[in-house]
C-alpha cells in the first residue's frame, strides 16, 4: 500500500512546460524551412523535419513526437494513406495529428477528420496560431499519456495484489507443519462436499486417523522427533490418495482426516486399509509403542448419504465411534462405522 500511495504523485501531471517534440513531414522543403523559423526560438518546441513520406513512420517511431504535422498532398505517399498508417501503428495511435493543407477544402478536410486527424491548418498558418496548438496538443497528450501509465501500474499492482491474496488465501488454508489442509479448510470442505453429496443424492465418506502411542513417542524422541514423525505420516497419507477430490487434513495434534467424495463404505475401506499399510511399510522407528516396533495408525471409517436436517458433525461422531473402536481392538487397524450397533448416531443420519 505505502509503494502505491508512493507512485500516484509521480505520476501526476507535472506542473512545468511540458516539452514539445514536433515531427512535420511535408515534401516541400519550403514548408519545412517556414516551420523550422516559427518555433525556433521557443525553448520547449522541438522540430524534427521529414521531407521523405515514405520515412515518416520510421521517424516518428525513432523520435516519439508530441505533436505531428503532415502535408496532406505529397507526390509520393497519399497524406490520408499515411494518416491512417499513424492511426493504425501502437506508437503513433494515440498521437495529434493536424494536418496541413493548402487549401480549405472541406471534403479532404471532413476525410481527415474521420481518420483520426486531431487538428487541421491550411499553409501557411500564422506563427502564433502554430505555437499554440503545438503547446495545446502537446499539454493534452502529454497528461493522458501519464493518465494512461498511472492506469497502466495501477492495473500490475492490482495483479499483484491479487495474487499475493490468492497466495495468502492458500497459506491460510495449510497447516504450518505439515504443509496439508489445516482444520479450517477441514470443515470448510467438509460443509461443501455434505451440500454437494445431499445435492446429488451421492454417498461420501470420512476417516479419522490417530497415530497410535504417539504421547510415548514425543517422551522418547523429542517433541521435534514427535514433529517429523507427524510431517512423515501427513506426507505418506497424501501420497496414498490417487483421486483429485481426495482430501487428507490435519485434524489436530497427531489426527488426521480424510475425506473421500462420491465413495461408498467399501470403497473408503480400501483406501483405509491403504493408508494403514502407507504408514506400516514406512518403518518409522517407534521403540516405545505397544503395539509395534514401529509407528502406526489407528482409522474409524464412516460414509453417509446426507438427508434433510443433517449436519456433517454426525459423520464426523460416527468415524469417531469408528476410531475409538479400531483404538480398542488392538490399533494398527480401521473399523468401519456400523449402524446398527450404533442406532442413537445412525437414528441422527435420517
Ligand atoms: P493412542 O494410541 O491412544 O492414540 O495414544 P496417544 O499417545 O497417541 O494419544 P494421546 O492423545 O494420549 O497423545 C497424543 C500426543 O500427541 C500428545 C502430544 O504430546 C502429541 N502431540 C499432539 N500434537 C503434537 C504436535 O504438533 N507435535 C508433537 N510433536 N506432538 C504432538
Ligand atoms: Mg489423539
Ligand atoms: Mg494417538
Amino acid at each position: 500500500m505505502a509503494e502505491m500511495q508512493k507512485m500516484i504523485p509521480d505520476m501526476m501531471p507535472a506542473e512545468t512546460p511540458s516539452q514539445a517534440r514536433v515531427l512535420l513531414i511535408d515534401d516541400q522543403s519550403i514548408v519545412g524551412e517556414a516551420l523550422r523559423r516559427m518555433v525556433e526560438n521557443e525553448q520547449d518546441i522541438e522540430l524534427r523535419y521529414c521531407s521523405d513520406p515514405t520515412h515518416a513512420m520510421g521517424e516518428a517511431i525513432e523520435f516519439r513526437p508530441t505533436v505531428i504535422l503532415q502535408d496532406l498532398v505529397m507526390p509520393e505517399v497519399d497524406g490520408l494513406v499515411l494518416l491512417r498508417f499513424f492511426r493504425a501503428n501502437p506508437v503513433t495511435k494515440t498521437t495529434p495529428i493536424i494536418v496541413l493543407s493548402s487549401k480549405e477544402d472541406p471534403a479532404i478536410k471532413s476525410e481527415a477528420f474521420k481518420i483520426g486527424a486531431t487538428d487541421y491548418l491550411v499553409k501557411f498558418p500564422d506563427q502564433i496560431e502554430v505555437v499554440a496548438r503545438i503547446r495545446a496538443h502537446t499539454r493534452t497528450y502529454l497528461a493522458q499519456q501519464q493518465r494512461d501509465d498511472a492506469y497502466r501500474a495501477l492495473r500490475g499492482m492490482q495483479i499483484e495484489l491479487e495474487k499475493k491474496n490468492a497466495e495468502l488465501q492458500r497459506l491460510s488454508s495449510l497447516d504450518a507443519l505439515t504443509g496439508i489442509a489445516n482444520r479450517r479448510r477441514f470443515d470448510e470442505y467438509l460443509d461443501q462436499e455434505w451440500l454437494r453429496a445431499a445435492r446429488d443424492a451421492k454417498t461420501f465418506s470420512l476417516i479419522l486417523i490417530d497415530i497410535d502411542h504417539f504421547k510415548a513417542y514425543n517422551d522418547n524422541y523429542g517433541h521435534q522427533g514427535g514433529d517429523e514423525c507427524l510431517r512423515k505420516v501427513a506426507r505418506a497419507l497424501d501420497g496414498a490418495l490417487m483421486r483429485p477430490g481426495d482430501m487428507v487434513a490435519r485434524y489436530g495434534g497427531e489426527e488426521f482426516a480424510v475425506i473421500l467424495p462420491d465413495t461408498d463404505l467399501d470403497g473408503a475401506a480400501v483406501i483405509a486399509e491403504k493408508l494403514r499399510s502407507s504408514i506400516d511399510v514406512l518403518g518409522l522407528e517407534h521403540r516405545h509403542s505397544k503395539t509395534s516396533d514401529h509407528v502406526t495408525i489407528s482409522l474409524g471409517v464412516a460414509s453417509i448419504v446426507p438427508r434433510d436436517g443433517g449436519v456433517p458433525a454426525t459423520l464426523v461422531k460416527m468415524a469417531d465411534d469408528a476410531l475409538y473402536e479400531a483404538k480398542e481392538g488392538g490399533r494398527n487397524r480401521f473399523r468401519i462405522f456400523i449402524a446398527e450397533a450404533n442406532p442413537s448416531i445412525a437414528s441422527q443420519v435420517g
